[in-house]
């Protein structure tokens, strides 16, 4: 006779593990960009610049380049005025730096250009900034401007979202219009904050901490093949996202380095 088929969970109310949640968060620090809307008096503008720096780095190495870029230009005139070098050496090592500090810097110019010195506080205004997507754009809707309409999706987001079965989707833009739909509205704003902070220290893109999940008797662990068998460190593999080094400034283009370094060794 054939074995029975395991029965798999149905999808977890957003209702329940967003309460227990917003319990469990509070053990652990908050991420780098919601520590920047806390902290900056002109929020909208650092808010913008910290999500652009956040991308694929280390909470950490964000909340450092933050607060060295800010220290020296808090403004969108500030930045503006700065070379892309000088922003390069500041925000140092965010990965991708260089594409990074000529986003910052084209991004206060069409802010001061365009805007006015204001970020504009529309969806459509913010995706014609530099830089910007989504993702960018939802965070700071959210964060600097108190919006209830907006879900930020980012690869926390798509991938929990993905694992509790809320949804089934291949891309974060995806996610973010399901999300819309299984999510009741009180929970759009807050949905980025729990998730993000439950992606970095439980539910990790490799080897989640499930038996120390305040969901994990709701959860049905979609496409979760190899949970974590103790607390320890999480563990990376080689070439994921965010663990790759960022190379100084004024090093030269990797090809370059290859060429001097078997020139050497000939
Ligand atoms: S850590 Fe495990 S149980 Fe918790 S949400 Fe992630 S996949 Fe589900």
């Amino acid at each position: 006779m054939k074995p029975a088929s395991p029965v798999p969970l149905a999808r977890p109310p957003v209702a329940t593990v967003m309460t227990r949640l917003a319990r469990a968060i509070e053990q652990h620090r908050p991420p780098a960009v919601e520590k920047i809307a806390q902290a900056r008096r002109d929020k909208a503008f650092q808010v913008l610049i910290g999500t652009l720096l956040s991308a694929r780095t280390q909470d950490a190495t964000t909340d450092a380049a933050s607060a060295r870029l800010f220290a020296a230009a808090p403004t969108p005139e500030r930045v503006a005025s700065l070379g892309v070098e000088q922003i390069e050496r500041l925000i140092y090592p965010v990965s991708f730096y260089r594409n990074k500090a000529r986003y910052v810097k084209a991004a206060a110019l069409a802010i001061l250009d365009r805007f006015g010195g204001r970020v504009p506080g529309t969806m459509e205004e913010l995706l014609t900034l530099p830089g910007v997507g989504r993702k960018t754009a939802n965070l700071v809707l959210i964060l600097a401007f108190g919006s209830h309409e907006n879900i930020c999706v980012d690869t926390h987001v798509h991938r929990i979202a993905n694992r509790l079965g809320w949804v089934r989707t291949k891309t974060p833009e995806e996610t973010e219009q399901a999300l819309y739909r299984v999510a009741a509205r009180r929970w759009w704003p807050h949905i980025n904050l729990y998730l993000v902070v439950w992606g970095q220290n439980v539910c990790r893109p490799i080897r989640p901490r499930c038996e120390a999940c305040v969901v994990s008797r709701l959860c049905p662990r979609v496409g979760v093949s190899e949970p974590a068998s103790g607390a320890g460190p999480s563990v990376r593999r080689r070439g994921a996202p965010g663990t790759s080094r960022p190379v100084p400034p004024g090093t030269p283009p990797r090809s370059a380095r290859r060429a001097s370094a078997s020139a050497r060794s000939r």
